[in-house]
């Protein structure tokens, strides 16, 4: 497929579709949303934690963690103070160690530059060591109530399957077409732009999962393009 090929194939996508898509989703987080520790907060230092934590890792092993990490390093002063033996220890329980020089990083950064507050604006959360759009846009969506979608490996799976559609890029999360269809899926109300976030996330973790997807009882299932073609 060419390049010019791949576009038109996202530009093709129905508005119909869409609605479809995420009236089904939403209606299922209803039913389905996982109880997250993280997600009982709008405290943006605890979601910024929380975000780092996920990186590639699973929702139950850093809940595991968690409260204990937020309980002792309750904002970014005491985090940036503590022995990194002491994170080590945390961070040693859901793997990727090097989140533990990359916390203490971070916390320092707020410290320094942003008075010990994470700042809510995308260019300075950017500048914070090891985040990127997907961390900076979930701090903006679950901290700050803003108008922000999230993309990462399972969003982008489940647009390539539900839409039919396929980025060039080997890192197609970076691919600035999917960057917009999850814009074009976002609620009108930016106050429900939060729960919309977590219900896609959740979808891809509990239904359109990486392994063995359970299409059999999936909601969207009707017009997914990978479940009529497979
Ligand atoms: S039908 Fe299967 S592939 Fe399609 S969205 Fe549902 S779980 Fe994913």
């Amino acid at each position: 497929m060419t390049e010019l090929g791949a576009v038109q194939q996202f530009k093709g996508i129905s508005a119909h579709t869409k609605h479809f898509f995420r009236r089904q989703i939403i209606s299922w987080f209803g039913r389905n949303k996982r109880s997250l520790a993280w997600r009982e907060t709008e405290n943006p230092y605890c979601i910024l934690i929380a975000e780092i934590l996920l990186q590639q890792t699973d929702a139950n092993k850093v809940s595991l963690i968690y409260p204990e990490f937020i309980q002792r390093y309750p904002d970014a002063s005491a985090l940036a103070e503590a022995e990194q033996e002491d994170i080590q220890r945390f961070i040693s329980r859901i793997g990727l160690n090097y989140r533990t020089q990359r916390l203490i990083n971070i916390a320092k950064d707020i410290n320094d530059k942003f008075a010990g507050y994470i700042p809510n604006s995308e260019a300075e959360l950017m500048e914070l060591p090891g985040v990127g759009r997907y961390i900076v846009n979930a701090v903006l969506s679950a901290a700050f109530r803003t108008r922000t979608a999230v993309v990462d490996t399972n969003v982008v799976r489940i647009l390539e399957h539900f839409f039919g559609v396929q980025s060039q890029r080997s890192r197609a999360r970076t691919d600035p077409e999917f960057w917009n269809i999850a814009y074009s899926l976002l609620p009108r109300k930016v106050t429900d732009c939060r729960d919309w976030n977590y219900a896609l996330i959740d979808f891809c973790a509990l239904v359109c999962t990486h392994y063995n997807p359970k299409c059999s009882e999936c909601v969207c299932a009707e017009h997914c393009r990978h479940f009529s073609t497979h």
